[in-house]
C-alpha cells in the first residue's frame, strides 16, 4: 500500500462524491488524493514520515475555486487606503490627511473602496469636494465597483486631463459647465490617465484597461515590485482557502510574472489568466489568445479563455439596459460592442476552442451576450464550450430560459447583490424599475432552471474571503418589496465554489471533489459548517489550506 505524506483525520469531510458524500479522513501523496475513508482505513496508510493533521471535527472541503478575481489589482490594493467604511467628508478628510502624512513621497495619493455617498448622503463626488479633502497634493479615489475614479484638481492636472482628453468608446471624462473636468472619470479608458501617475504606474490595471503589456516595457525593478505584489495576492488567496483562481482581466505580462513566480517555487495557488479583447481591438488579435494558450498550459498556470466587457455597472448608469433607467429617462446605457462585432468575436473564439467569459450586468448586455453565444452555435454547431456570463445582475424574463438552452455557465457574486449586505439596495425609482427587481441578482431563480452557477467575489470589488460570500448566499438579507428571496441551500452554495466551479473550467476530472486521484487541493474550516446556523456561516474562517499536497496556509 502507498504511504501517505499527509493524513487529515477526525474531519467532517464533504466530498461532493455522490457515492460517498461524507467521510472522516483523507490521505494525500504526490500532490494527489490517495484515499478517503474512516480514521481506521486512512490511518493504515501512515508511515514514519507521514504528517498527521487533526481536523478536530471541523469541515474539510475541496479547495475553493474563486471564479472571478483581479489578482494584480487585488494584491496592490492590500496596501492602499481603503475608504469603504467612510461616508462623510470629515472622516474622509481626516483619514486622507493621515495617509498623506505617511506617504510623503508618492506622486499621487490613491485610495480605494469609495461608495457613492463617500462625502455624505446626497453629495456628489467631484474635484471640488476632493479639493476640500486634499487641496495641495494630487489625490484620487476609486469606487468600490472599480468602474469610476474620482480625482481632485491637482490629480487631473498631473494626468493632463483637467481640460478633457480623448478616451476610448464607453469611457467618459465628465466635463462641467465651466469647460473643465468635474473629476468624475467613468470607466477604465477615462481613469487610466490618472492611474498611470500612481506609485505603481497603473501597471496592475493594464489587463483591465487595454489587455496590453506595459509600454515602454517594465524595468527589472518594476517587474520585481510587481512580482512582490502578486506574491502578496497569492498568500492572501491561500489564507481564505482558495486553491484555484480565474482571473478576469489579462495580459501576457501577468502570465510571465506568474510563470517566473512558479519557477521560483512560490506559485501557491493555481490560476488562469485570460486574453482580454477590447471593443477597439481588431478581431484578428484573437491570434494572441491562441499564443497565450499555447505558451501557458500547465496544471498551475494556464490561459485559453477570452474575456470581454459588454457593459459597465448599474450604479453609474453604464450598464446596458433594454429600456431607459427610471432616474435617467434619456439613457439606457450602451453595450460596449456593436452586435455584429460581438457576434463575430464569439463565432471566431468559439471556433478556436476558446472559452468565453463576458461581463454583462444590464439586461441588454446579457441579451447581447446570449445572442453572441447563439450565433457561435449557429455557425460552429453545438460544442461543449461552457461559455460564461459574468454578473447577470439584471435579466429580462424572456432570457431566463435561454441561459440553460445555450448551456451557459452563470458566474455571480453573492456580495454584490443588495441582499448580500455590503451594498445598500437602490431606493424605489433609482436605477432599477420595480418590475426588474424579481429577476435582479437572481442566483436561486437561475440555479433552479438547471444552469451551472458559480460564485466569486470579483476581488478587489469586494473582499475575496470565501466564507462571507457563502454566508451571504445562505443567509441573504430580506429586502421585501418586489425583490425575490434568492437564498441558497448550503450544499449548492459550496458546490458553486468547488465542484461546479471545477466543471466551469473543464477540470471536473481532477478538482472540486475529495476523491482518490484528484489534486490534493483542500481546505479545513474553523468549525463544522453543517452544524452552524446559516447566519453564522459568514463568520467562519479557514484553518488550513493545502494546494497540490503542500500546506499553503496554516492559521496555527
Ligand atoms: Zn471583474
Amino acid at each position: 500500500m502507498t504511504v501517505a505524506e499527509i493524513i487529515i483525520e477526525n474531519g467532517r469531510l464533504i466530498t461532493f462524491d455522490d457515492s460517498n458524500g461524507h467521510a472522516e479522513a483523507i490521505a494525500l501523496a504526490g500532490g494527489r488524493i490517495l484515499a478517503v475513508g474512516s480514521n481506521a482505513e486512512i490511518g493504515a496508510m501512515r508511515g514514519p514520515d507521514t504528517r498527521t493533521i487533526d481536523a478536530a471535527k471541523c469541515t474539510v472541503l475541496p479547495g475553493f475555486i474563486e471564479s472571478h478575481i483581479h489578482l494584480f489589482s487585488g494584491g496592490l490594493e492590500l496596501g492602499l487606503l481603503d475608504l469603504s467604511t467612510s461616508h462623510d467628508i470629515e472622516t474622509v478628510t481626516a483619514r486622507v490627511r493621515a495617509y498623506s502624512a505617511e506617504q510623503p513621497d508618492v506622486p499621487l495619493l490613491y485610495a480605494i473602496g469609495a461608495h457613492y455617498d463617500l462625502l455624505g448622503p446626497g453629495r456628489t463626488i467631484d474635484r471640488h469636494g476632493l479639493d476640500r479633502v486634499m487641496p495641495d497634493r494630487p489625490f484620487a479615489v476609486m469606487a468600490a465597483d472599480h468602474h469610476t475614479l474620482w480625482a481632485n484638481t491637482r490629480a487631473l492636472e498631473l494626468a493632463g486631463i483637467l481640460r478633457g482628453g480623448s478616451v476610448s468608446e464607453g469611457s467618459e471624462i465628465v466635463m462641467g459647465a465651466d469647460g473643465l473636468a468635474t473629476g468624475e472619470l467613468l470607466e477604465s479608458g477615462a481613469y487610466e490617465h490618472v492611474l498611470a501617475k500612481t506609485a505603481s504606474g497603473g501597471r496592475d490595471l493594464l489587463g483591465m484597461t487595454t489587455g496590453n503589456d506595459p509600454s515602454p516595457p517594465a524595468t527589472s525593478q518594476q517587474r520585481a515590485a510587481d512580482k512582490a505584489v502578486l506574491r502578496d495576492a497569492l498568500r492572501h488567496l491561500a489564507k481564505t482557502g482558495v486553491t484555484t483562481f480565474h482571473n478576469m482581466d489579462g495580459n501576457l505580462y501577468q502570465l510571465e510574472l506568474l510563470s517566473e513566480i512558479e519557477a521560483e517555487g512560490d506559485l501557491i495557488c493555481r490560476g488562469q489568466i485570460p486574453f482580454h479583447l477590447k471593443n477597439f481591438d481588431p478581431v484578428d488579435r484573437l491570434a494572441e489568445a491562441d499564443e497565450m494558450r499555447r505558451r501557458f498550459d500547465s496544471d498551475w498556470l494556464w490561459s485559453g479563455r477570452l474575456k470581454l466587457f459588454h457593459d459597465g455597472v448599474v450604479e453609474s448608469g453604464t450598464a446596458a439596459m433594454l429600456r431607459p433607467y427610471p432616474n435617467w429617462p434619456d439613457s439606457t446605457g450602451a453595450p460596449l460592442f456593436a452586435p455584429e462585432q460581438f457576434n463575430e468575436i464569439c463565432v471566431r473564439a468559439d471556433a478556436m476552442g476558446l472559452q468565453i467569459s463576458v461581463h454583462a450586468i444590464g439586461d441588454a448586455a446579457v441579451r447581447g451576450t446570449l445572442d453572441g453565444y447563439a450565433a457561435a452555435r449557429a455557425a460552429n454547431g453545438v460544442r461543449d464550450s461552457r461559455h460564461r456570463i459574468e454578473h447577470i445582475e439584471v435579466l429580462h424574463p424572456d432570457d431566463l430560459p435561454r441561459l440553460r438552452a445555450l448551456d451557459v455557465v452563470a458566474s455571480m457574486q453573492p456580495l454584490h447583490a443588495p441582499w448580500g449586505g455590503l451594498f445598500a439596495p437602490p431606493k424605489e425609482g433609482q436605477v432599477l424599475h420595480e418590475d426588474q427587481k424579481p429577476l435582479a441578482y437572481a442566483c436561486q431563480t437561475i440555479r433552479e432552471t438547471g444552469v451551472p452557477l458559480i460564485f466569486s467575489s470579483d476581488w478587489p470589488v469586494v473582499p475575496v474571503e470565501v466564507l462571507p460570500s457563502l454566508g451571504a448566499a445562505v443567509a441573504p438579507k430580506g429586502l421585501g418589496g418586489n425583490w425575490t428571496d434568492q437564498r441558497q441551500n448550503l450544499h449548492d452554495a459550496l458546490a458553486s465554489y468547488t465542484s461546479t466551479a471545477a466543471y466551469a473550467e473543464f477540470s471536473e476530472g481532477r478538482k472540486g471533489r475529495l476523491t482518490p486521484g484528484m489534486f490534493a487541493d483542500l481546505v479545513i474550516l474553523s468549525d463544522d459548517i453543517e452544524k452552524v446556523a446559516p447566519e453564522a456561516v459568514g463568520a467562519l474562517s479557514v484553518r488550513l489550506t493545502i494546494c497540490g499536497g503542500r500546506v499553503t496556509y496554516d492559521a496555527g
